[in-house]
């Protein structure tokens, strides 16, 4: 399992490249896009592909392919294999025909967000890329949004926008961080508010660019404490119509929905 980079080439690895250079076979997620990478260190070594959608029946192949006295080397497109890519298949047919398994750390974009995020690093929660629907992907942030660590996820730039509106709906206007084009020439670090990096965003004619979002940990508590007025400002900004945030602070602290009219008109 080798570790390619996730954009500037010179992340790859000293024992990566060795190791492709000697195995007898790449499988590759797409052959076109690794045999660029090849290209670029005069790698010669043959490919195959496997993806999400061959990646069984391949999985048994590649096994075969070893037990028979091959080397393989797994690579995804960018980054590391099995983190939000193919590659889990492989690795449990191989553990399960009893051949040995060797992760060749590098690049993440996870890890390679995290640190640069300047958020908590004690605990952090990787959750892979939020559901493309509203109403999973609401679901999603409730129950990850109990978890008391850093928040990771991955995000399709056309998405992006949409899934921010909804981290402001359900855990309201908290410190983020938007990591976009890491390793690359415009790599950016967006840090603020939920509300403030809308705004940073929608000044923008297109969302582009490969993006990590993180959410800071944040106490119940201090959420708890803000003043009704500005729970619901916070909500609004983030892009949630204003009935909707009076509901959802009335539900959150337990209220009825009156009584937040009541504090607003005050
Ligand atoms: N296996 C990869 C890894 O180890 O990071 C992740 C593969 S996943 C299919 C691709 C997603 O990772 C992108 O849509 C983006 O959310 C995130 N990503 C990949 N490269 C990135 C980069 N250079 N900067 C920010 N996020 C990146």
């Amino acid at each position: 399992m080798i570790a390619t980079p996730i954009g500037n080439l010179e992340d790859m690895t000293i024992r990566g490249l060795r190791l492709l250079r000697e195995v007898d076979v790449i499988a590759c997620e797409d052959t076109r896009h690794t045999q660029r990478l090849l290209d670029h260190f005069t790698i010669t070594t043959p490919c195959v592909s496997y993806h999400e959608h061959n990646e069984t029946a391949r999985a048994e192949q590649l096994v075969e392919r070893i037990v028979s006295g091959q080397s393989v080397a797994v690579v995804s497109d960018a980054g590391t294999p099995l983190i939000s890519d193919p590659g889990y298949r492989v690795v449990q047919a191989a553990i399960e025909a009893g051949v040995t398994v060797i992760p060749v750390p590098g690049a993440s974009a996870v890890l390679a967000a995290l640190a640069g995020s300047g958020l908590a690093t004690d605990a952090f929660c990787y959750a892979g890329f939020l559901p493309p629907k509203q109403g999973q992907r609401r679901k999603a942030l409730d129950i990850w949004g109990s978890v008391e660590a850093t928040l990771i996820f991955y995000e399709a730039p056309h998405r992006i926008l949409e899934a921010l509106a909804d981290v402001a709906f359900v855990l309201g206007d908290r410190q983020i961080v938007l990591a976009r084009e890491l390793t690359k020439l415009h790599e950016e670090f967006l840090r603020g508010r939920v509300s403030e990096v809308l705004v940073t965003l929608s000044h923008r004619a297109v969302q582009k660019g490969e993006m990590t979002l993180l959410i800071s940990r944040e106490k119940a508590a201090v959420a708890e404490e803000l003043p009704l007025t500005e729970a619901v400002r916070r909500l609004v900004s983030g892009g949630m119509d204003r009935m909707e945030a009076i509901k959802k602070v009335a539900k959150d602290r337990g209220l009825a929905k009156r009584e937040v009219y009541a504090a607003l008109e005050r």
